[in-house]
């Protein structure tokens, strides 16, 4: 698609407002979204989040950017608010008697096999917290050099208070710091940070810490939001086009991104802030900690206490795409019937719309009707520019699909469009299933089912045949599929079939 300068808008979570995006140095965007902690198996609440980014990044290429889409990997770091709370890599590495390293390395390839399911592109770059510990350093060095953080005891902390009375903290989150004050917690061993609000940018190892580096301050390792500004920044510049991640990160991690970017590059990283809703079950989040997340293999086979049955990672995918990203989606059983057969639909049109041809006819052409077509497409296209608004298009496209269906069927004349506006039909169905929205067709790729079910209704029709002693039709059926290497065999109990 060509490049249509200030089209899209996108709701920046930092203004609270919708605005036009307008990238810093059109056609390039930089787009930061954090990715997973890889200590154990991703559940589909991440995987929304990710669908949800993978989307945004298949729209602003079809669009025309070129998009450089940083996802980075947190292999290292306090994973919690409670600092001194123990380190889940190092939990999990103890607890299977594995390497830290090992560990991640077996959670982020589950990751990337899980996304690769859910048809997410790759990203661009891809970079790893322990890949990056000098340059942790450097920004630890710039904060302290510009006066917002100070060291005790082999630790280094964000003086958050006094980054607060010079620049101001909170924006994203809106919070206020007296009331930040006023909640927090006094926490054990914390005593040695002047306020309890301040966050570690470095943390002293203790003796039995295993993932330690070098440090001026001695051996230790960097605090968790720190590797996300400094791999931003990195890779995108100070001063970049897109932050994304879930809600749940908005405070403290982004608000504490936002605060140390300021503090060492005076930009506040990312102009547009988004950030996706969360996956409930049941109205509850969907978490590594409360439990109640799927793993993919439980969700294809159904082989979990909430799920009656499984369903198709592209069913998935389409479920989560008919609710916008910005809206909390509750994932239940009820929910995933419907979407399937609405998934189904979409699939079998899009089936349709490929097998028609136009011959085309300009005695029958009809404006109105082709008005509604262009119109529908046009819709496409505006839906996404909305605030990447999948819910809208999916909707769109289902208008769409009634068209084509309606085509399809003979109850509507394909010869009232005329040969523009059924490519651009063709075109647009075509590219915002597959390029823009991800989706593949299912029906097509779980051949297995479909064939037993088709076979399935042809014996019944061969039993009917032999039932009403209709030899010649029985012949005919066994002879043709044996054509296909399908051979059948008639026993007293049952005739099976199987392929040569
Ligand atoms: P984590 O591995 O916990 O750091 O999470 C990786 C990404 O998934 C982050 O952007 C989180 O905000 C997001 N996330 C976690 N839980 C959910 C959920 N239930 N629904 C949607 N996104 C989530
Ligand atoms: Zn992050």
């Amino acid at each position: 698609m060509l490049l249509m300068e200030h089209l899209i808008k996108v709701y920046n979570n930092i203004s609270r407002k919708k605005e036009t995006f307008v990238p810093i140095n059109s056609p390039f965007v930089g787009m930061y979204v954090c990715g997973p902690t890889v200590y154990n198996d991703v559940h589909l609440g991440n995987v929304r989040t990710f669908v949800s980014f993978d989307v945004i990044y298949r729209y602003l290429q079809y669009y025309g950017y070129k998009v450089r889409y940083v996802r980075n990997i947190t292999d290292v770091g306090h994973l919690t608010e409670d600092e001194n709370a123990e380190d889940k890599m190092l939990k999990q590495a103890k607890l299977m008697q594995v390497e830290p390293m090992e560990v991640a390395q077996l959670y982020t390839n589950n990751f990337h096999e899980v996304l690769y399911l859910f048809n997410c592109l790759p990203p661009n770059i891809e970079p790893i917290a322990t890949g990056h510990i000098l340059e942790q350093i450097e920004m630890t060095q710039a904060i302290l050099a510009a006066g917002f953080a100070y060291e005790i005891d082999g630790s280094v902390y964000f003086d958050v208070e006094k980054f607060n009375k010079k620049v101001g903290y909170g924006k994203l989150s809106g919070r206020k710091i007296e009331d930040l004050i006023a909640n927090t917690r006094d926490l054990d061993g914390q005593e040695n940070k002047r306020n309890n609000l301040d966050f570690a940018l470095w943390k002293k190892a203790n003796p039995e810490h295993l993932m330690r580096w070098k440090s001026p301050w001695g051996e230790g390792f960097p605090g968790w939001h720190l590797e996300c500004s400094v791999m931003s920044t990195k890779y995108l510049g100070a001063n970049f086009d897109i932050h994304g991640g879930g809600m749940d990160l908005k405070f403290p991690h982004h608000e504490c991104e936002i605060a140390q970017n300021q503090a060492a590059t005076h930009y506040e990283g990312a102009r547009y802030w988004l950030h996706t809703n969360m996956l409930t079950v049941n109205g509850q989040k969907m978490s590594k900690s409360l439990g109640n997340g799927f793993l993919p293999a439980e969700l294809i086979t159904g082989d979990h206490p909430v799920l009656e049955r499984g369903y198709a990672p592209m069913v998935i995918r389409f479920f989560m795409l008919q609710t916008h990203y910005s809206s909390t989606l509750d994932f239940s059983n009820e929910a995933l019937d419907a979407a399937e057969k609405a998934y189904f639909r979409l699939m079998n049109a899009w089936e349709n719309l490929n097998k028609l041809s136009l011959t085309p006819n300009a005695n029958l052409q009809d404006a109105a009707e082709m008005e509604e077509v262009n119109r529908l497409c046009e819709a496409c296209h505006q839906s996404m520019n909305d605030d990447f608004n999948t819910a809208m298009t999916i909707a769109n496209l289902f208008e769409l699909s009634r068209k084509i269906n309606a085509y399809n069927d003979g109850k509507l004349a394909l010869e009232s469009l005329d040969e523009p506006t059924f490519a651009r039909l063709q075109a647009t169905y075509n590219d915002f299933i597959q390029v823009v929205l991800g989706l593949k067709n299912e029906q097509k790729e779980q051949g297995g089912k479909l064939t037993d079910g088709l076979m399935d209704i042809i014996l019944d029709i061969r039993k009917a045949a032999r039932e009403n002693k209709d030899w010649t039709t029985s012949d005919l059926i066994r002879d043709r599929l044996n054509t296909l290497n399908v051979v059948v065999k008639d026993a007293k109990e049952a005739t099976t079939w199987s392929v040569n």
